[in-house]
């Protein structure tokens, strides 16, 4: 069996993005991933901070800046549709340096595999199921049966990555629940569509909230949130959807228009929030990348941005060790010693919002809206910019 340079287990963010970095380095690279094909939508991304950089750095951006959506406006509504409290995305961008995409998952996996270049042989409907690292490099199984030798492998397989469990141990040890569960999904619905202009809206409610976006044509993307259970957070509902169309029935305005639609099965994305924390992210020639690595959670608002630099970072450092230049075991070490700063401070960022993204009480709810009007003033705009988005930090 003739060993391959890298194999990258998972075609998200992460994966398709070292992959092509990877690839235009010279390094021949195989992406495994479990899904049959791309997958759909999505949700929507708030895009800055180290990734941007990254981005533009590696003649991304102006890919990416052709599929960016046009947000006006983020807009908190009560159950009758009517604007509570406002953030303006003007501000939003201003505080993040003029540098901030709104972006769909789907729309950015979508440019990452367009461009990724001969060397990357990328193949759906592979789930890897062992990783074996030897000496010199490392034995990859899937599920198929099919074994693959490598001189390195990187786990990009997402938060329940089975490439850490293989190297590390079981998920739980590594798993820092939020108290949250989310779910997001994207349907047709023209009415519902032009009820939403071209703002970001957010349910302004207690407890469960639901965000709405509108897309190209009559497309909407949705996306809730909720308490996970206390005694078990990690655990999923059997009925992901059913659970969802419960939970949230009573949110009003156009929620429950936006539940009807809410699908069965694999078009509902829905997992647990939560952050992943793990003492290193490499053993021998395997490393973890993006969520599988040092996933910040969706109230960071970062961890797409982080995917992308992360994969910039890891391919800058594993390239020229790959073409002989260096020591791959060496180059992982530097990966990480760049990248665990930057995610350890963002996870940080991310656990100090959840109160403000999900507000507990009614209390906390008038606190946020009171916050949010107070932030509209002249000269605060770059501070409730920084509630909505974090802090932009630089490419390490
Ligand atoms: C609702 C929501 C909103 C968010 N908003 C933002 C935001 O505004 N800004 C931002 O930057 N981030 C945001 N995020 C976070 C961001 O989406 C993630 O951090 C990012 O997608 C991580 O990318 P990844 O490639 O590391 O992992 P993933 O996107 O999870 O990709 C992992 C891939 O690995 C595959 N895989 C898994 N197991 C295997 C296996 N055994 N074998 C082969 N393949 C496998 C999966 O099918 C998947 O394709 C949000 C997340 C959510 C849920």
């Amino acid at each position: 069996m003739r060993a391959v340079a890298v194999v990258v287990c998972g075609a998200g963010i992460a994966g398709l993005a070292l992959a092509r970095e990877l690839g235009r380095a010279g390094i021949p690279v195989k992406v495994l991933e479990r899904a049959s094909g791309p997958r759909s939508a999505g949700y929507m991304m708030d895009f800055f901070g180290p990734g941007q950089l990254a981005a533009e750095e590696t003649g991304l951006l102006p890919l990416l800046a052709q599929v960016a959506y046009s947000v006006t406006a983020v807009t908190y509504v009560d159950r009758r549709g009517h604007p509570t409290a406002e953030i303006d995305y003007a501000a939003a961008t201003r505080a993040v340096g003029g540098r901030l995409l709104s972006l769909l998952r789907g729309d950015l996996e979508r440019v990452l595999r367009h461009d990724l270049g001969p060397l990357v042989d990328l193949r759906f409907g592979v789930t890897v199921t062992e990783v074996v690292p030897r000496g010199d490099g490392v034995t990859v199984a899937s599920a198929d049966g099919t074994r693959l030798d490598a001189l390195a492998v990187v786990g990009a397989d997402g938060v329940h990555s089975a490439v850490r469990a293989a190297v590390h141990g079981p998920e739980q040890t590594f798993l820092r629940p939020l108290g949250l569960h989310t779910a997001a999904w994207t349907f047709r619905d023209a009415a519902l569509r032009a009820r939403l202009g071209d703002r970001f809206v957010m349910t302004d409610t207690v407890g469960h909230g639901a965000g709405l976006y509108g897309l190209a044509g009559d497309e909407v993307a949705a996306a809730v949130f909720h308490p996970a259970p206390r005694d078990d957070p990690l655990t999923l509902p059997d009925d992901a959807a059913g659970t969802v169309r419960a939970v949230h029935r009573d949110l009003g305005w156009v929620v429950p228009d936006a539940l009807a639609h809410c699908p069965d099965g694999a078009d509902l994305y829905y997992d647990v929030v939560a952050q992943v924390e793990l003492p290193r992210w490499s053993r021998g020639r395997v490393t973890l990348l993006g969520d599988a690595a040092g996933a910040v959670s969706l109230l960071a608002g970062q961890g797409a941005s982080l995917a992308v630099a992360g994969a910039h970072v890891l391919a800058g450092e594993l390239a020229p060790a790959l073409a002989g230049s260096g020591d791959v075991e060496e180059a992982l070490r530097r990966y990480e010693h760049r990248m665990r700063p930057v995610t350890t401070a963002c996870q940080e960022a991310g656990r100090r919002s959840a109160d403000w993204f999900l507000p507990p009480t009614r209390t906390r709810l008038l606190a946020r809206r009171l916050a949010l009007r107070a932030l509209r003033l002249p000269g605060f705009d770059r501070l409730a910019a920084r509630r909505l988005v974090g802090t932009a930090g630089a490419l390490p």
